[in-house]
C-alpha cells in the first residue's frame, strides 16, 4: 500500500490514535512508512491475530494481517489530519471523498464473501464493547480529538 501527501509523522499519529481509541495497541507496522519518490510505502498488521483487528482467512482461520476495518479507520485517522491524502492499494485509489469503506468481493463462487466479513468486527461490540463494523460509530468525531505530536509542553 502507498500514500501521497502525507508525512511519516502523520502516519505514526494515525496509528497511535487507532491503537489508543479502538484497537488496544494491537495494530503495528509490518513495513514502517518508507519514502520512495513522492510516495510513502507502508503495511499494517496485528501483533496478535486473535485480538482486535485481526483478519481471518477463507476457512475462518486466523491470519497474521490487519482487517478491512483497521484500514478503513486508519484512512479516516489520516484524512482527519490530511484531507488531501491519496492512498492506493491493490489497484484502488482511496481519497477523502472516494473509495474508503467500499467493500470488495473475495472468495469463490462456492464460498462468496466480502472483505468486510473476513474478521471478527461484526461481533466486536459483543466481544470488546466497541463497534468496529460501523464506520459512523467511530470515536474520531473531531480533529480536536487527535493528539498533536508537534505540540510542545
Ligand atoms: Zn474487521
Amino acid at each position: 500500500m502507498h500514500v501521497k501527501n502525507v508525512t511519516n509523522a502523520e502516519l505514526e499519529k494515525a496509528l497511535k490514535v487507532l491503537n489508543e481509541k479502538m484497537f488496544n495497541g494491537n495494530i503495528v507496522w509490518k513495513r514502517s512508512p518508507e519514502k520512495y519518490g513522492t510516495k510513502t510505502r507502508f503495511t499494517l498488521t496485528v501483533k496478535k491475530s486473535a485480538e482486535r483487528g485481526g483478519r481471518r482467512g477463507f476457512q475462518g482461520q486466523r491470519v497474521a494481517a490487519a482487517c478491512w476495518h483497521v484500514h478503513g479507520h486508519f484512512f479516516d485517522a489520516v484524512f482527519n489530519q490530511v484531507p488531501e491524502a491519496i492512498f492506493s492499494a491493490q489497484g484502488k485509489t482511496i481519497t477523502l471523498t472516494n473509495g474508503n469503506w467500499e467493500d470488495s468481493p473475495v472468495g469463490s463462487m462456492f464460498n462468496p464473501k466480502s472483505f468486510s466479513q473476513m474478521c471478527d468486527c461484526t461481533h466486536s461490540f459483543e466481544v470488546w464493547g466497541v463497534n468496529f463494523h460501523d464506520p459512523s460509530s467511530v470515536a474520531f468525531e473531531s480533529e480536536a480529538d487527535l493528539p498533536d505530536p508537534q505540540e510542545v509542553e
